[in-house]
């Protein structure tokens, strides 16, 4: 058996490893795509003392440096489920159970998609999902947020700071978002808000140019020129394969303490996964760190 099986591997997950390599620990790591999110992700330039580099880039040398220690890492392998015995047991779709005496979970999230025509087409071309990532590319910019929830008043009071207007849209007929935020979005300058839109069609020639939406109500068609599409309509934890293994908030993000750990002695869990307030490479990596000397300390007690 391993002493730690960190099951996923972005950031979080690689850095969980090297962490428990570093201890002497027998660690393996399953991922069902190895590098996570950063593998969509063009440009990075928030990881600090790197001033620029490219997803995929990232995630090779997150490889590299796993790979530098003796960690056994099964790539493509999705787990399915979890159980503890004496040891916990890690079942994969495959069929193969892999044991181990302490288990990370960095299984990480997936940002919610509209699923409207030129979302895909034009992703990392106009549409993106980060505002603290991609806001400074859009600075002078028009740009448009999709979504009236917290997440998405957020990201239009932050984003209305850097680029030149905002539009937000937002289904239902009212915003979702909190008191507070909805106030000061209201108070800036270069904000406009419509309710009770539909998001028809993201539209653009090799880069975004526009958003077509339809009044619910009167199902007047608008298109707005712009150049740059925020969807924040969720960002939705890769955990549904631990229902009722272990304590999750309403959303689905395993809920852990400041070592780490979750409800379950010996189950740690990192990254975006969890229910840290902020989703990003540098404090996955972090979160990755916390987790993996929180089960080296679980493991020289037990
Ligand atoms: P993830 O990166 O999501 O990795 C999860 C891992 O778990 C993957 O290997 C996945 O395959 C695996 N997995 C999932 N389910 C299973 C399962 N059942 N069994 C086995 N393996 C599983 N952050 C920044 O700091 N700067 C940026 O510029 C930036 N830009 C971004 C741009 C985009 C388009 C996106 C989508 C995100 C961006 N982020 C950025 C956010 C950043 O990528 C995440 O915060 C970070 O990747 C989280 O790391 P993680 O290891 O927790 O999860």
């Amino acid at each position: 058996p391993f002493d730690v099986l960190v099951v996923g591997g972005g950031p979080s997950g690689a850095s969980a490893a090297i962490y428990t390599a570093r201890k002497g620990l027998r660690t393996g790591v399953v991922a069902e795509r190895f590098g996570g999110q950063i593998q969509e992700t063009l440009g990075i330039d928030n990881f600090i003392s790197v001033k620029h580099t490219e997803g995929p880039k990232l995630a090779a040398s997150l490889e590299e440096h796993v790979k530098d220690y003796d960690v056994d890492v099964m790539n493509l392998q999705r787990a399915k489920d979890i159980k503890k015995n004496d040891l916990f047991e890690v079942e994969l779709e495959s069929g193969a159970v892999l044991k181990s005496k302490a288990v990370i979970l960095s299984t990480g999230a997936r940002w919610r998609n509209v699923n409207v025509p030129g979302e895909q087409e034009f992703k990392n071309k106009g549409v993106a999902y980060c505002p603290h990532c991609d806001g400074p590319l859009f600075e002078g910019k028009d740009v448009a947020v999709i979504g009236g929830g917290n997440s998405g008043i957020e990201a239009a009071i932050d984003l209305a700071g850097i680029v030149k207007h905002v539009t937000v849209l937002e289904f239902m007929p009212e915003l979702k978002a909190d008191e507070v935020l909805q106030k000061r979005l209201y108070s800036l300058p270069n904000v406009t808000v419509l309710k009770n839109v539909q998001t028809k069609e993201i539209t653009g020639t090799d880069k975004v140019t526009g958003i077509t939406c339809v009044d619910r109500a009167t199902q007047e068609e608008t298109h707005i020129e712009l150049q740059g599409v925020f969807v924040q309509i969720g960002l939705v934890p890769n955990t549904d394969w631990l229902e009722g293994t272990v304590e999750r908030t309403r959303v689905g993000e395993i809920i852990v303490d400041k070592y780490g750990a979750t409800s379950v002695p010996g189950l740690y869990a990192a990254g975006d996964c969890t229910n840290s307030p902020y989703k990003q490479i540098i404090i996955s990596m972090g979160s990755g760190a916390t987790a993996a000397l929180g089960a080296f300390d679980y493991l020289i007690r037990n």
